[in-house]
């Protein structure tokens, strides 16, 4: 990627760097991204907790409904199910007490029996009725037979041996007897006034002629019906028809009372001595309310501390569904007892189940709605992106055009420049060349001056070498002919000189050591034969030190300016001339100093001035030192001159180190 790439890259990256598209900001075009508008009134967490408490309040609400319908259902089928084996204890139950139900009858119907009613006082009868009534009473259901006279008194017993034997108590105050006396049988459940055991009599009449004459009574016990409910785990119980409990599983049940007892049915209690000295004290919910409702339809209940069955020995505090049945004809009620513990931990479990279920479903329809949001958030946010990419590259677009102008606007200027510098190269070598010709304008003049005298000077000798020939007069135009020369030769030089001073010619600088050069100049010097009493001292700083120049002009000058030297210091005895090469500020500098008159004030602002010297007639031209400066100057250098603190002038040319090694020869 080029430069231009580069920049518009960065361009590229600093834009979008400014319109970042972030979750929350406002994205091109206007967009925002939903979840965190700027001044929303809830950001994304508070929104997702939201979400999440609604769907667990939802989860909950439907876990408690469900559970309320669960528990329904286990309780309808825990009745349902209790309700089976309230049937099938209550036909226990009657098959029980109604086993035994003809045997009074049957017994009254023996003769000994009828016979001792008519003579009780008959010791030989009533032993032989004794025993006759023990013979039947084998049965272990069967506590007691016993026959029982008009009047209420035990004639014969089949405990007649016992301690505790009922022959000679009068029952009549007992139900059974009253109604067996009436002509019916009798039923009757009670404690036993003479034993203190509760037990289920049955009575008949024992009729003669017709007549009631005598009541058969069997007492049979229900001890193991108890203990087989016990057994069994079952709660139940038996009550009366004033709801005092007859039968129960649990023992602390007993002869406590279901329903409040009226007075007078107190009273008749009393009277009938059913339940002898039990205080019947209530058996109700821990609430107070009543185990069964008026219609004796079943309700849950909690009972109450001191009527907590005991199972293995421990009272248990749990909620109970009730539920009993008529226990017909004796208008006793059997209730039982179901936990509902099971029950509500099946309902508990189903309903955890559907409350996980829900929400389960709920978080996915939760996490599934959220996706589909951030989808369309992506979605947006794309969109967004592809529209600032291709406003971007619209821009990036417009803004090549604008550089590709530019850069075109500046190959022009270049171009131009180009031009402007060659033009400038043009004009410069032209004002060189114009500064040259100025030069020789100046120069022209003093040419004119310099030529034109000798060339009258030279036509007058002609002629008066030739009539001076004519005459004889040899002598004299042999003197005329060497003046000739004389004035011919200077001529020579200054066209020389200035055949030097117009080459146009191209320098072509190049490496020169300045030492070879100053050498070179030295050598020829001494062919022109240099005063000894003049010193040349060299000293190079730099041996090796080159300048970029045209050897050839390079030593020319040179030459010139120690020539000078030489000539200024001619009427001293004695003279010395330094040349001293260096490197300063980048250049190769020589100067060089002698110890000659020096140059007067005057003649410093005409020292570079074409034609000026202060050298006598014949000697020099005046052009030395401006050829000298001209060369330089070609060169890219500079020939500076002054005069040393003490005695002398000093020369200095200036010019550019070489590139490159400098050529020695
Ligand atoms: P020319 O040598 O023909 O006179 P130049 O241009 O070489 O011409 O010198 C001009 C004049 O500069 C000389 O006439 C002289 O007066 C003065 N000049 C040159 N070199 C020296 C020098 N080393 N010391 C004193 N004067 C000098």
């Amino acid at each position: 990627m080029g430069p231009f790439g580069a920049r518009c890259e960065k361009a590229a990256v600093a834009w979008r760097g400014g319109r970042d598209i972030l979750p929350g900001h406002l994205l091109p075009g206007g967009d925002a991204c939903p979840d965190a508008m700027p001044g929303s009134p809830m950001m994304p967490t508070s929104r997702f907790v939201l979400r999440l408490l609604m769907v667990l309040c939802a989860a909950c609400a439907v876990g408690a409904a469900s559970y309320r319908q669960f528990l329904a259902s286990e309780c309808a089928q825990l009745a349902e199910a209790s309700a089976t084996r309230l049937d099938f204890y209550r036909t226990t139950l009657v098959q029980t007490l109604e086993e035994f139900r003809l045997l009074p009858e049957v017994l009254g119907l023996d003769r000994r029996v009828n016979e001792l009613l008519s003579a009780p006082h008959d010791s030989a009868l009533r032993d032989a009725v004794n025993r006759y009534l023990e013979s039947v009473s084998h049965d272990a259901a069967i506590h007691a037979v016993f026959l029982v006279d008009a009047d209420g008194l035990t004639l014969a017993s089949s405990n007649w041996q016992d301690r505790l034997s009922f022959v000679g108590h009068n029952y009549g105050f007992r139900p059974y007897f009253q109604s067996a006396m009436q002509g019916r049988p009798g039923r009757f459940y009670g404690v036993g006034v003479t034993t203190q055991e509760a037990g289920f009599f049955l009575s008949a009449p024992v009729r003669r002629d017709g007549r009631v004459v005598g009541v058969m009574v069997v007492k049979i016990r229900l001890d193991a019906l108890e203990d087989a409910w016990r057994r069994s785990g079952e709660l139940l119980l038996v009550s009366d028809r004033l709801g005092v409990v007859l039968l129960a599983s649990s023992p602390g049940w007993k002869f406590r009372s279901l329903l409040p007892i009226s007075d007078p049915a107190r009273a008749r209690l009393a009277h009938t001595r059913q339940y002898l000295h039990a205080d019947l004290r209530p058996l109700v919910a821990s609430d107070g309310a009543p185990l069964l409702k008026a219609d004796g339809s079943g309700r849950q209940v909690r009972l109450a501390p001191d009527a907590q069955p005991f199972v293995q020995g421990r009272a248990q505090v749990r909620d109970y569904l009730t539920q009993s049945q008529l226990v017909s004809p004796y208008e006793w009620r059997l209730l039982i007892m179901s936990d509902l513990a099971e029950a509500r931990a099946a309902a508990l479990t189903r309903a955890l189940t559907v409350t996980l279920a829900v929400l389960l479903v709920l978080s996915a329809a939760v996490l599934w709605r959220m996706r589909r949001r951030r989808a369309q958030e992506r979605s947006a946010a794309r969109q967004a992106l592809e529209r600032s990419q291709a406003d971007l590259e619209a821009r990036i677009a417009e803004r090549t055009e604008a550089l590709v102008a530019a850069n075109r606007s500046l190959e022009g200027k270049v171009l131009a420049l180009k031009d402007a510098e060659q033009i400038l190269t043009r004009t410069r070598d032209s004002a060189v060349q114009a500064g040259k010709l100025a030069v020789l304008g100046q120069m022209s003049a003093g040419i004119t001056h310099e030529i034109n005298q000798p060339l009258a000077a030279l036509t007058t000798l002609a002629d008066n070498a030739g009539r001076l020939i004519e005459l004889g007069r040899d002598e004299e135009a042999c003197e005329n002919l060497h003046t000739i020369r004389d004035l011919a030769q200077r001529m020579g030089r200054i066209v020389a000189q200035l055949k030097t001073f117009a080459r146009r010619g191209e320098a072509s600088p190049e490496p020169v050591a300045v030492a070879a050069s100053v050498s070179n100049v030295l050598r020829l010097l001494a062919t022109r034969g240099l005063r000894p009493e003049i010193v040349v001292r060299v000293e190079h700083r730099e041996p090796s030190l080159a300048a970029q120049a045209d050897p050839i002009r390079f030593e020319q000058v040179l030459l010139n300016l120690v020539m000078n030297a030489a000539d200024a210091m001619e009427k001293q005895p004695s003279g010395e001339l330094l040349i001293l090469s260096e490197s300063r500020d980048g250049q190769a500098v020589v100067t060089l100093r002698d110890n000659g008159p020096g140059i007067p004030e005057v003649v410093l602002p005409h020292l570079f001035e074409p034609f000026f010297t202060t050298k006598p007639a014949g000697k020099g031209l005046g052009l030395g030192l401006v050829i000298s400066r001209m060369i330089i100057e070609s060169l890219d250098g500079r020939l500076d001159a002054g005069n040393n603190e003490g005695r002398g002038a000093w020369f200095r040319v200036s010019l550019p180190l070489a590139v490159g090694l400098a050529n020695h020869d």
